[in-house]
This record gives structure tokens, sequence and C-alpha cells, in this order.
């Protein structure tokens, strides 16, 4: 089987690779003039060359054929630019994934004859093309052969707040595809069997005008064998199931955490591995409590005494009841540490956060006159102004 070589275009006009569409149509105009059959009559060398320099001008002053020329050396309008880039890609060996020209009529191939002045040379390209696609499928590369990897799933999961302290067990339910129980993710379903199209040949005869030429059969790939979907998962190799998945929350996981479950996403297929599960742990809230990082915070409200005196509180941690020192003078507002009683860290063991207890003062209602009275007293007593300074503020 012969090859010739494809046509240099951007030669036969003249103009460099990067030439724009106006320095092309320019070219063309300046060689048209030139080579015009009108100028040169009966001069079959002039003949061909205006042919050329036509058809060269046909595929570059068309941005969608100038595309798919620059890919593949060639033209053709059975193939769109997308098809010849993936192509440029495979042969580059930049794609590693082989090229599905599945979109490619072949039915256009019979009895079609070549583009008008086209000659043989773009009968010949096509079957470099071919050839080299197939080459692939004959080595057993073609596209679905090879494992494939599952892919990822990520899960948002709530966790009460008491289980995102302690830690505990979570379940949740995971819509996952997984290995086809029939096919064990082959995808296929009993052994291949000859290709009724080539009889197992892995070639067929096509014709290309006065050409023949035998090219790799569409229908198995050149592999002379035709493998049969599985029905269990319509040759997917996976098929979608619900599945309870347990894991372990460990004592501090954060709201927004991410837990990577390796080999609980999707199955892979051929053998190709299973994808992940992450599940992003979204904490719940507490009555008492709020939660910032491995810090609790609560409000606690003392009296006008406990603030003004002092006094020792009990106050609710996560861990059950603590003394809190209130210290003398405590005002509204005010907020008191308490070390190293938040919660576990959960990636630092033996590290804890704090808890921050904020004081809101109570102010009693005096129901009696006696105490009415003493109030009184004690503001006599006690005659600070609490608004001194605020004016001159102003
Ligand atoms: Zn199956
Ligand atoms: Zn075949």
């Amino acid at each position: 089987m012969a090859t010739t070589q494809s046509k240099d275009y951007y030669g036969l006009l003249g103009v460099k690779k990067t030439a724009t569409a106006e320095e092309i149509r320019k070219a063309f105009r300046k060689m048209a003039r030139k080579y015009h059959p009108d100028v040169n009559p009966n001069d079959k060398k002039a003949e061909e060359k205006f042919k050329e320099i036509s058809e060269a001008n046909d595929i570059l002053s068309d941005e969608k054929k100038r595309k798919v020329y620059d890919q593949l050396g060639f033209y053709s309008d059975q193939i769109d630019p997308a098809q010849a880039e993936a192509y440029a890609r495979q042969q580059s060996g930049r794609g590693g994934v082989p090229v599905d020209f599945g979109g490619f009529d072949f039915s256009g191939f019979q009895g079609g004859q070549p583009q008008s002045g086209a000659g043989n040379s773009s009968w010949g390209s096509f079957k470099d093309i071919f050839s080299g696609i197939f080459t692939g499928s004959e080595q057993g590369q073609r596209q679905q052969a090879g494992p494939r990897a599952g892919t990822d799933l990520e899960y948002q999961v709530p966790i009460d707040f008491w289980t995102a302290i302690r830690g505990g067990n979570a379940r949740i339910e995971v819509h996952r595809q997984e290995e086809c129980p029939t096919c064990h993710g082959r995808a296929q379903s009993g052994a291949a069997t000859t290709c009724t199209e080539c009889n197992g040949s892995g070639q067929v005869t096509q014709m290309g005008g006065r050409m023949k030429f035998n090219i790799a059969c569409p229908r198995c790939h050149g592999t002379g064998r035709v493998a049969h979907g599985c029905a269990t998962c319509r040759g997917e190799g996976t098929v979608q199931r619900t599945e309870p998945i347990e894991f372990r929350i460990k004592a501090g996981t954060r709201d927004g955490q991410r837990i990577r479950l390796q080999g609980k996403g999707n199955a892979g297929t051929n053998g190709g591995v299973a994808g992940d599960l992450y599940v992003i742990v979204r904490t719940g809230t507490n009555a008492v409590f709020s939660r910032v990082g491995d810090d609790i915070h609560l409000n606690v409200p003392i009296t006008v005494a406990e603030a003004a005196l002092g006094a020792k509180v009990d106050v609710p941690t996560i861990d059950g009841r603590a003394q809190l020192r209130i210290p003398p003078g405590t005002q509204g507002g005010q907020k008191l540490r308490m070390r190293e009683r938040g919660v576990e860290n959960a990636s630092a063991a033996g590290q804890r956060g704090d808890q921050i207890v904020t004081v809101e003062v109570v102010v009693p209602q005096l129901n009696d006159e006696r105490s009415r009275e003493i109030m009184r007293e004690l503001a006599k007593l006690n005659n600070q102004d609490p608004r001194v300074g605020l004016f001159d503020k102003i």
C-alpha cells in the first residue's frame, strides 16, 4: 500500500504557517493572477498549478478547515477540528489516552471520489491516519481496554455536637458505583467472538476512487474479535448501589473537617483502583456551649454581689461541673479563661483548647424597702461615677 506525501499548502501560496487570513488572501490573489487559465491558455502546467493554489486557498482561508489541516497535514470534511486535535495529541504522545474516532463515518469512503484537484494524496493520508490509530488497537491499547480508576465521592455528614467532641462512630448511606458482580468490572460478558464484518481478519478492503486498499476493520478496530457488553451493567463495568458506610469520628473533630475513606469511592473498571470517599463533617450545635476551633465559649450569669466581692461559682464544662473563680470587681461582659477546659485536639494528642466564660451580671429586683435602703446606702458609700469621662470623649 503506497502512501503519498500530503501537500504543503503554505508553501504553495508562499506564506508562513503563521500567516494571517489577510496575508493568505493577498498571496492567493497574486498567484491566481499569474496562473489563471485565462492568462495561460493551453498551458497544462499552469492549469495544474492553478488547481493546487485554489485548493490551498480553499483550505487555508477557512478557519475550521485550516485547523484540521494544521493538525493532520491534510484536510477532509469528514473530520472536525476536535477530532483532528485529538489525533494530533495522540501522535505526539502527549495525550496518553487513545483517541476514539467513533464519530467518523466510514461509509463516506465507499464509492467516494477523491476531492477534485486533490489527486490521490488525501487518500494516502487517510490510510496513514487510520493505520496510526489502529496500530494501537492491535496491541490492545484501545479505549476502555485498560484499567480505569474510579472517581472520588464527597459527602457532607452532619455529626452531633457531642460525637464531634468525644469521638464515636458515624454511619452514612453512600450512593456509589460498585464493581459489577456479573462481569467483575470487565464490562463484557463471556468471551469475545469473531468479528462478522471482517471474519476475524481485522482488515477490510475499501475502495477509494480507482485505489483499493486494506484498512483496519472499523467494527473490531483491527482486532478481529468483538466483545459483548455485559447485560447487568450495560457494558459500564459498574452498577449503582446504595451502601451503608460506617466510619470513625475522632474526638475533637472540627466542623468542615474532611475525612478520607480510601477506596470507598466509585469502583474502577478493568482492574482499575476504586476512588476515595471524602466525608465533610458538619458539627451540630449545643444550647449552652458554642465551639470555636478547640475552644468552648459560654455565657455565665453572676450576681452583683459575686461580681463586686468575688466568688467561686460552679459552671458547666464539656466534662461536667467545674469551679470558676470570679475575681472581686468583675464587670459584666468580662471574659474569664479556663485553661485546658476546651476540646481535645483531634490531631495533636494531649492538647486541649480553653473554655472562655463571658460574665453576665444580673441586677437584682428589689422588692422590699430594707433592700432598697441598703442599696441607697451602698451607693452613698461608693459614689464612683461609671460615666466619668463619657461626655469628654464626645
Ligand atoms: Zn457487568
Ligand atoms: Zn472486524
